[in-house]
């Protein structure tokens, strides 16, 4: 069996510990391949190899390092198919949320590009008398991304994007349940002239965390993944006096508003709830109609839409989502719906037990839509992380306002309607961190950033953008005065004008 080790100088090395995790293709519940957990010792020598490649990398001139970055956009783009078919094989979504996958990651290292702009400070001259005052952005040194499943390419590169291109080495921690498309970035990034050592491609799980977040050279963690595994690795590197910005979990609501054109709301929920089989953290879970009628006819535009879904295997071009990550995560989203029906909620379309023939061993699951559920119902303040569409009705606009911002998570929140006066005073008022107006799935563009507020991210600075450049880089201001000096060689006197 195909054993996946760790990227470590340049190489793929297999790895010495002998423990071993699974990776599934989901769509036959098979395992096809072992990851191996790294040890302490092996994230040392990768440590000290980032340190040395970094030393160099910083002192690189800002144009050369962006022609790196530039030549592996490039390459990347050159293996758009190969990595789209590696993570949906791993992750079970389909090819064109594979390719959405790597794209997105895409933007990120094209604004990473970029970056010179970005860091080159600010310049006060004349702040005293021949007082002249500047301040630098300088990298941080080594430091390291912690990625979840759900987006194997993406979220890698917007953390080593931004942390590479300001300067900084990075050493990269995938998850244990998808680390193929991982690995093969850090290699393409070598393949494309990026110094041995900049990125380097640990796999493993709480140990090595814990062992990164410990780390002394280590001086900075980007953490993307659920809540309380973000919010210890935030108080742990935090401990050790690193900086952090750890992204949690979501819960995110749809509000649709009386006015709100229906077909186009439906069709968007529909995509934003069911799509990659809601195994995205800007997936839209829940729904608020605003009044009964509204949510009588959301109903109606939308059930005909979800008969008409079709689930397939991650291949098949013709599936709107493919199966879920892993068995686990399959018995964990039936289990929610056993739940919220205890609950008393109300279960309009059941996919519990669904088997794609040919494919009776995936991990599928079939649309599920939940009405009448209600605030006081567990299942609707957790996370579900799954092809499950739960309904809040809600009786006007200032319920349904209270609703996302009254929720433990805040990652992200979208309201339907024509009604420009009601979508601003929303998109002000919502506690929320992404907000996305007729916009089911408002990831913000890369020159933006992304963050969520509340239990969805612990720490001040957001993934990427300008939020990311400052996350990697510390200022330092040099205040200077180059007073007359006492010599009268005059080739060294500068003429007055
Ligand atoms: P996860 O929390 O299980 O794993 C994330 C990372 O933490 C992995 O690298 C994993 O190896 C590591 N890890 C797992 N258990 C650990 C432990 N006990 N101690 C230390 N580290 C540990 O998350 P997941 O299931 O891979 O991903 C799905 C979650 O990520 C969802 O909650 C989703 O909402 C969230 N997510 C959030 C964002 C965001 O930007 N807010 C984006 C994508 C995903």
């Amino acid at each position: 069996m195909r054993t996946i080790g760790h990227f470590i100088d340049g190489n793929r090395v297999a790895g010495t510990s002998g423990r071993t995790k699974d990776i599934f293709n989901p769509n036959t519940g098979e395992v096809q391949a072992k990851v191996t957990m790294a040890t302490p010792t092996e994230l040392d020598s990768a440590v000290a190899s980032a340190a040395k490649a970094q030393l160099l990398w910083a002192q690189e001139n800002p144009q050369r390092r962006s022609r790196i970055m530039f030549a592996y956009k490039q390459l990347v783009e050159a293996n758009m198919d190969d990595l789209a078919e590696m993570l949906s094989s791993e992750h079970g979504k389909i090819l064109a949320d594979s390719r959405g996958d790597v794209m997105r990651g895409i933007d990120v290292i094209e604004f990473a590009c970029g970056v010179p702009h970005g860091q080159k400070g600010e310049h006060t001259y004349g702040a005293g008398p021949e007082i002249d005052v500047y301040s630098l952005r300088k990298p941080l040194g080594v430091v390291a991304g912690i990625t979840p499943f759900n987006f194997p390419a993406m979220i890698p590169m917007w953390m080593f994007g931004m942390a590479i291109s300001t300067g900084n080495a990075c050493i990269l921690k995938p998850s244990e349940k998808d680390p193929s498309v991982p690995m093969r970035l850090a290699e393409l990034f070598v393949e494309a002239g990026g110094p041995v050592g900049l990125l380097q491609c640990i796999n493993g799980d709480k140990e090595i965390v814990d062992a990164i977040c410990d780390h002394p050279t280590i001086k900075a963690v980007s953490f993307v993944g659920s809540s309380d595994i973000a919010q210890y690795v935030y108080a742990r590197a935090t401990a050790n006096g690193k900086r952090a910005q750890c992204m949690g979990g979501a819960k995110n609501h749809g509000i649709i508003m009386p006015d709100a054109n229906m077909e186009q709301a439906a069709k968007d929920i529909l995509g934003a709830a069911y799509g990659s089989a809601g195994e995205r953290c800007m997936a839209l879970p829940v729904v608020i109609p605003v009044g009964e009628g509204t949510a009588e006819r959301f109903l109606e535009a939308l059930l005909p839409k979800i008969e008409a879904m079709t689930v397939g295997t991650s291949t098949d071009p013709d599936a709107d989502y493919g199966p879920v990550v892993t068995e686990a995560h399959k018995k964990s989203i039936e289990a929610d719906i056993d739940k919220a029906v205890a609950e008393g909620a109300t279960l309009i379309k059941d996919g519990r037990g669904y088997i794609l023939q040919g494919y009776e061993g995936g991990f599928f699951v079939g649309p599920t839509l939940l009405d009448h559920v209600t605030p006081d119902m567990e299942t609707y303040h957790e996370e579900i992380f799954g092809p499950v569409l739960q309904i809040v009705r809600a009786k006007n606009f200032e319920e349904a306002l209270r609703l996302p911002s009254e929720h433990q998570y805040g990652n992200g929140v979208a309201i339907f309607t024509q009604n420009g006066r009601a979508a601003r005073e929303f998109a002000d008022r919502v506690e929320v961190g992404m907000v996305g107006i007729n916009v089911p799935i408002p990831v913000p563009v890369a020159y933006h950033s992304f963050g969520g507020w509340k239990r969805s991210a612990f720490g001040d600075a957001n993934q990427y953008g300008m939020e990311g450049l400052r996350f990697y880089t510390k200022v330092k201001t040099v205040t200077q005065r180059w007073p007359e000096g006492e010599t009268d060689d005059s080739a060294f006197i500068i003429p007055r004008f």
